[in-house]
């Protein structure tokens, strides 16, 4: 592990070096899991890559859940520290260049859609919207490159939400679920068979955004998503 830094209060964004690589392989949206053999007993925990492709180096965002195994170890690292992992896997990547695509995330389920974001969008611009809910404005993980990115790139669409929000927040308020059709913005109903819908977050959140879609007349294909709970 290279290093770390705090992005909101308990999570965590870490930088790793992959030794003896040139280049780490992998597809945006995939994840790698983490071996932790601390108490004679080996835990593997699956984290999505939080960075574009380049080079030796990845990153990751990560929460520390409350008395969880790996991600309090993980949180106790130090810069030097060496963890094995597993190589990356996973079906969670853009799926249709050519469709449009809606990625919906909670928390650190933002996770695999930054890596999607920065390695794709510059390079073949696809149409794509963000749907991005937290509880407290704080949590907007890397809030200044999505909005950076929007500003450059107007086939990328970033829409924030917020549950709790104080007096100084003017943006949208709620969950994501309630943003949904502003940010499928069908305008046709032909749009519907070219839109794809990427979820990732908490099971209660991704089950019902996939049943919202469902209703909307969505079919299972179009719908990818990855829980992490
Ligand atoms: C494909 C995949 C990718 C993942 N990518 C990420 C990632 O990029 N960043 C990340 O922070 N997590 C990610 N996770 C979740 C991660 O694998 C672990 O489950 C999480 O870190 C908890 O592990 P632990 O050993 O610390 O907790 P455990 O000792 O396993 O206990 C965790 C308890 O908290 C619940 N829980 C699991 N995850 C969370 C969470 N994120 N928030 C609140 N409660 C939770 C579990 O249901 C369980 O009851 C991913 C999971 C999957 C399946």
């Amino acid at each position: 592990m290279l290093g770390w830094k705090e992005l909101a209060p308990e999570v965590h964004h870490f930088e790793f070096e992959v030794p003896g690589v040139q280049t780490f392989d992998f597809t945006p949206g995939q994840f790698i899991s983490v071996v932790d053999r601390e108490q004679g007993k080996e835990v593997t925990r699956a984290y999505s890559i939080a960075s574009p492709r380049g080079g030796n180096r990845f990153e990751l965002c990560l929460n520390r859940v409350p008395d969880g195994i790996v991600s309090r170890w993980l949180f106790g690292l130090r810069p030097g520290d060496e963890v094995d992992m597993h190589e990356p896997l996973g079906y969670f990547t853009l799926r249709h260049p050519g469709h449009r695509a809606v990625f919906v995330a909670t928390g650190t389920g933002i996770a695999p859609f930054r890596s999607m974001l920065l390695d794709h969008v510059p390079r073949i611009q696809p149409h794509i919207t963000l749907l991005f809910g937290v509880r407290y404005e704080e949590g907007l993980l890397y809030r200044g490159e999505f909005e950076e990115l929007a500003r450059e790139y107007p086939n990328f669409r970033f829409i924030p939400t917020v549950t709790r929000p104080t007096e100084a927040w003017k943006g949208r308020t709620g969950r994501v679920q309630s943003h949904l059709d502003e940010a499928l913005a069908l305008r046709m109903p032909e749009e519907l068979a070219t839109t794809d819908v990427y979820i990732c977050g908490l099971k209660e959140m991704v089950d019902d955004v996939r049943r919202e879609l469902k209703q909307r007349g969505f079919d299972r294909k179009q719908i990818i998503y990855e829980k992490y709970d």
